[in-house]
């Protein structure tokens, strides 16, 4: 049972809307999948020879090099989009799972990671403060408290 005030749960109980529901997230992730994938050959394309040496960035022209970061800008943002997306769980990556949005990372979590991440919150907030805490502990205190 997840309580929330600025938490939003997606919760489909019937199993066959739960199946299409699956197989739009796959068809999504596969669609950007395909994508990085075909930025990734651009990539090694201009890191070979035609006879198949390899070649290191100071040997591209200004134009290769500029192409060469934005597929990795790209591929980068390919991949923030898939992880921040409804279509998989931030923490453990599932995709047919029901996910409940954490506001706090802009991402969504399946109901199982929430949970956990929640139960170890509770507990560590019955737990008695300490007054000096390393830049760690504080970190993971800010992490766990999105969770309450
Ligand atoms: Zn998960």
């Amino acid at each position: 049972m997840i309580h929330m005030r600025d938490k939003r749960a997606i919760i489909i109980k019937d199993p066959r809307l739960r199946k299409v529901r699956d197989n739009l997230r796959r068809i999504f992730l596969e669609a950007v999948s395909l994508k990085w994938r075909e930025l990734n050959n651009k990539r090694k394309q201009l890191k070979f020879n035609i006879d198949g040496t390899r070649r290191v960035l100071d040997d591209f022209s200004s134009d290769e090099l500029q192409d060469y970061r934005a597929y990795q800008t790209q591929q980068n943002e390919l991949r923030k989009l898939a992880d921040k997306s409804i279509c998989k769980c931030n923490a453990c990556g599932k995709a047919d799972r029901d996910m409940v949005y954490n506001k706090a990372y802009n991402a969504w979590y399946c109901t199982e990671c929430y949970g956990l991440e929640r139960t170890s919150a509770q507990e560590r907030a019955k737990v008695p403060q300490k007054d000096s805490k390393s830049c760690e502990e504080k970190a993971i205190e800010e992490h766990s408290k999105t969770f309450l």
